[in-house]
């Protein structure tokens, strides 16, 4: 399924089998876990580097020898720039993603450098495995960059926050789950993974919280977020696209409270992650769509049509 214009619906394409370069992989797709970065790609909120592009960047294939892997976003590194030399790859100069200027998984066979892929936890299916690869470990990311927050706030409660949802009470953390006003069932799948509370957006937790973490692309939920934290608490924002984030006063920032964005994952992050998720254990719930509907995946996506993850399976 092939992006070809953005901001038109992705159209099914045969294209000829990839062929892997040296020290790439080639792969039989057999999930691919849809990403708000896809939609953003499709609908025009952040710039396509390759058109025509196969979208998808959450992939679990298997290798001609039969071992199964995951494919996350970040697809290659040029292994020595600044950042690179310094244990932040996910900031790479030269850095390219899956689905984006590399061709993706929403495809029957896609390629990827194997020194970027994973191997998958086995007790997961391969529908499930694929939500871990970006909303989980990008997730994780912004876990760990929200500090210790004993009292924390996921707003925006889809694929990524279900899944940080269950370590974060793994770890003993107290979760405060934020949902569109109004969006009761969001609310009670947040309780049934753990939250202690869930509410609106435009609602206060009953407790001032340490972290609060924005997975929603919307940026009048920054000052939100800030006017709900503790002193010294921080405002963690993880997508890769939000919209412009209105003013607020100095003083909702003052008391050492913090605004930071998230980008990208390193391999180490993906290799603690598919550590820990099976000792969690990481329970993704996922609606499933066959391949030649990966624009209907994407529409429910946009309409917060389903609970979880959505995850394309190919033939
Ligand atoms: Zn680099
Ligand atoms: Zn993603």
């Amino acid at each position: 399924m092939l992006l070809v214009q953005q901001g038109q619906p992705l159209v099914e394409a045969t294209l000829p089998d990839p062929e892997p370069k040296p020290g790439q992989l080639l792969l039989k797709v057999r999930a691919c876990a849809v990403c708000r970065t896809d939609l953003h790609l499709r609908d025009t909120e952040i710039e396509a580097t390759k058109l025509p592009v196969v979208l998808g960047h959450q992939i679990v294939g298997i290798t001609e020898d039969d071992r199964r892997v995951g494919v996350p976003w970040l697809g290659w590194t040029d292994g020595d720039c600044r950042y690179c030399r310094t244990e932040r790859e996910n900031l790479c100069l030269h850095a390219q993603f899956t689905g984006r200027d590399i061709d993706g998984g929403y495809a029957e066979l896609t390629v990827a450098d194997e020194r970027f892929c994973f191997p998958i936890p086995s007790e997961l299916s391969d529908a499930q495995a694929a939500p871990l690869l970006c909303g989980g470990l990008i997730g994780f990311r912004a876990l760990r960059l929200a500090g210790s927050a004993p009292r924390l706030g996921l707003y925006g409660f889809g694929s990524a926050a279900h899944q940080i949802c269950q370590v974060a009470v793994y770890e003993g953390r107290q979760v405060y789950a934020f949902t569109r006003p109004g969006d009761e069932e969001t609310q009670a799948f947040a309780r049934t993974l753990g939250a202690v509370w869930a509410g609106g957006s435009d609602e206060r937790p009953p407790e001032e919280l340490d972290a609060a973490i924005i997975f929603a692309s919307a940026g009048e939920l920054v000052p939100a977020a800030l006017k709900a934290l503790a002193r010294a608490g921080r405002v963690v924002c993880a997508g890769i696209h939000m919209s412009d984030i209105p003013s607020f006063p100095y003083d909702d920032l003052w008391e050492e409270r913090m605004i930071r964005s998230v980008a990208n994952l390193t391999r180490r992050d993906g290799h603690e992650f598919l550590a820990l998720a099976p000792k969690v254990p990481v329970r993704t719930t996922v609606t499933t769509y066959p391949l030649e509907r990966a624009e209907d995946a994407l529409a429910d996506l946009r309409a917060g049509a389903f609970e979880g993850s959505a995850v394309i399976l190919p033939r």
